[in-house]
């Protein structure tokens, strides 16, 4: 912990830029050339925006420096335009631009296809026509070498035959396959002659029933960077051992350095309280535990922008936590900290009560209305001010109410006074219940001379509430979020599925809370600060008639603290 907090505090830096850096300076680069490569097969999440920063980064180094959005579309089953939108969508909101360069290894395909053909015909792959449990059973492990196959020395006429007519769609799913010709007994498991290309009848996004073949992703993936003239081929650190493959097949190709991608690995992102990985944020969706892709408990970038997190926070984020080589988990804490920093500043203030209590006012005149001028940020004046109705009916929260009161208690209770933020001075005379003895309004007295909340006597009163005039109050649903695990690390027991670890309260849906005025028909995506609660955001699920306020995040920040104590 103590150590965490250290470097997080200057941040534990970016080794990859700072090699690409020392590369730009001495000329082995004239420009640099990256790529962020999502498969579309879910929507990105927190792990995905620490990429998308570390790549759009480098490929802003020079002038004619570029990132490109590359989807690596290769597997039809599971991919679809819904998520290559959302994508697109989230990586803009980020705040990147890949200009004309949306691109796809499925616009490859045929290339792909054409080098194939190539290495086949300089004996370099061979098509395999052993069952799919024969080719894994001879494969072999780390303990048992590979077995070749009886068709490894098939005549290269022989191949090139079966390949076009594989892609000519003549064979059944799983009748032959494609493979590279490297070594079987080699001890690197990805060099025994690995898949290139298999059969699968399905259709594409984007290519339909064009191709009834689909090339392997590790096929895929470091020809279309080298097309692409990608110079940093950037992955995580899973990719590491796929590197001599990957290497393999650029030199069969032809292409040498500096004159292919030169990858680099680094550690995934991993952020406590969650799970990054899409095949379990599928499951929660797929299974009902969220509302969707964008519920605001998930840590996809869509949940994230529907609560109300802003791209800058997050960008921050990504760039405090640095890139390094090692796996290490981030404290959700720290995220939460940046996040408050950034709302705080942008944020306007505003008043609002989540669970309402009413006060009525006994000396103040019926049907009268004073419209007091608050600011919209204590901060800042320059950003303005806005008017509030007060008046004899009002709501307060009813967490601020105690009819036993302990003695430091400076909120409302029998007898005490209390400033109405920006308004007037109350003071507590009688409780009323209902026939179940649950307290339903205070009957209170105003002190006229109290203009704004500051008493004409210098008298001093310690707690400042928030309220809401009952007659112009906008009704709103506000939804409440918690942490969607209860441990810090759902995954880390794999013989426990992550799902026992959900938080059964993570969501609490209250109706009948009352804004101030200024929130009528808010526009989805508004953020403010509701003074005393938190940071909220319209949701768009709102209404004309019933805004819906998603809480980003309460006020209380506890990194800041931890951090210092460090
Ligand atoms: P997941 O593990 O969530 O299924 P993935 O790596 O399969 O992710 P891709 O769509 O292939 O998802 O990822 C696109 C890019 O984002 C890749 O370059 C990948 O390395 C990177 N990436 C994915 N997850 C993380 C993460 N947690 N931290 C940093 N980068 C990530
Ligand atoms: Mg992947």
């Amino acid at each position: 912990m103590k150590d965490e907090a250290k470097t997080t505090e200057a941040g534990p830096g970016n080794f990859i830029e700072e090699l690409v850096d020392q590369e730009l300076r001495e000329g082995k680069y004239q420009r640099i050339v990256t790529r962020f490569p999502p498969e579309p097969n879910g929507y990105l999440h927190i792990g995905h925006a620490k990429s998308i920063v570390l790549n759009f980064g480098l490929g802003a180094k020079t002038p004619d420096s570029r990132c490109n959005l590359r989807f690596d579309d290769t597997n039809p089953e599971k991919e679809s335009t819904e998520f290559v939108e959302s994508i697109e969508r989230d990586v803009r909101w980020l705040g990147y631009d890949w200009g004309e360069r949306a691109l796809y290894a499925s616009d490859y395909f045929e290339q792909l296809y054409e080098w194939a053909v190539k290495l086949i015909e300089e004996g370099k792959a061979y098509v395999d026509s052993q069952s799919p449990e024969e080719i894994k059973e001879n494969r072999g492990d780390f303990h048992r070498p590979g077995v070749d196959s009886p068709y490894r020395d098939r005549p290269v006429e022989e191949s090139l035959d079966l390949f076009r007519r594989m892609r000519a769609g003549e064979f059944d799913e799983g009748a032959h396959v494609l493979r590279a010709k490297i070594d079987m007994q080699s001890k690197d498991l990805k060099l025994r002659d690995p898949l290139m290309y298999r059969i699968r009848k399905k259709t594409h996004h984007r290519t339909g029933d064009a191709w009834p073949i689909y090339p392997m992703y590790d096929w895929a993936h470091g020809q279309s960077d080298a097309i692409e003239g990608v110079t940093h081929s950037i992955c995580t650190l899973e990719f590491q051992n796929h590197r001599p493959l990957y290497d393999w097949f650029l030199t069969a190709l032809g292409f040498e350095l500096p004159n292919r991608p030169k990858q680099i690995e680094f550690a995934k992102l991993a952020v406590t309280y969650t799970v990054l990985s899409k095949r379990r944020l599928t499951r929660l969706v797929e299974g009902g535990y969220v509302e969707g892709w964008d519920d605001p408990r998930m840590p996809t970038i869509a949940g994230m922008r529907r609560a109300g997190v802003t791209p800058t926070a997050l960008r921050k984020f990504c760039e405090r936590i640095g890139v390094a080589r090692r796996d290490n988990v981030v404290e959700l804490g720290l995220f939460e900290h940046i996040l408050r920093e950034d709302l705080n500043a942008t944020s306007p203030r505003v008043m609002g009560v989540l669970r309402p209590l009413k006060v009525v006012l006994e000396n103040y005149p019926e049907g009268k209305v004073e419209w007091f001028e608050v600011m919209n940020h204590p901060e800042y004046p320059e950003r303005g001010t806005r008017e509030v109705p007060f008046s004899r009916e009002l709501w307060v929260e009813r967490d601020d109410f105690l009819e036993e009161a302990p003695k430091k208690w400076h909120r409302l209770a029998p007898g005490k006074e209390v400033r109405l933020r920006g308004a007037a001075l109350v003071t507590c005379r009688e409780v009323v219940k209902d026939d179940a003895g649950e307290v339903v309004e205070l009957r209170c007295t105003w002190d006229p001379e109290s203009p704004g909340g500051t008493p004409s006597d210098g008298r001093k009163v310690r707690g400042t509430l928030h309220w809401v005039s009952a007659a112009h109050a906008v009704d709103a649903e506000v939804r409440l979020y918690d942490r969607l695990f209860r441990v810090e690390n759902p995954a880390a027991d794999p013989d426990v599925d992550f799902l026992e670890h959900l938080n059964p309260d993570s969501l609490e849906v209250l109706t009948g809370c009352k804004l101030e005025p200024s929130m009528a028909a808010p526009e989805p995506g508004v953020r403010v600060q509701l003074e005393r609660l938190g940071y909220f955001c319209v949701d768009p699920d709102s209404t004309p008639d019933k805004p819906v306020l998603d809480r980003t995040i309460t006020l209380k920040d506890t990194w800041a603290k931890l951090a210092a104590k460090g």
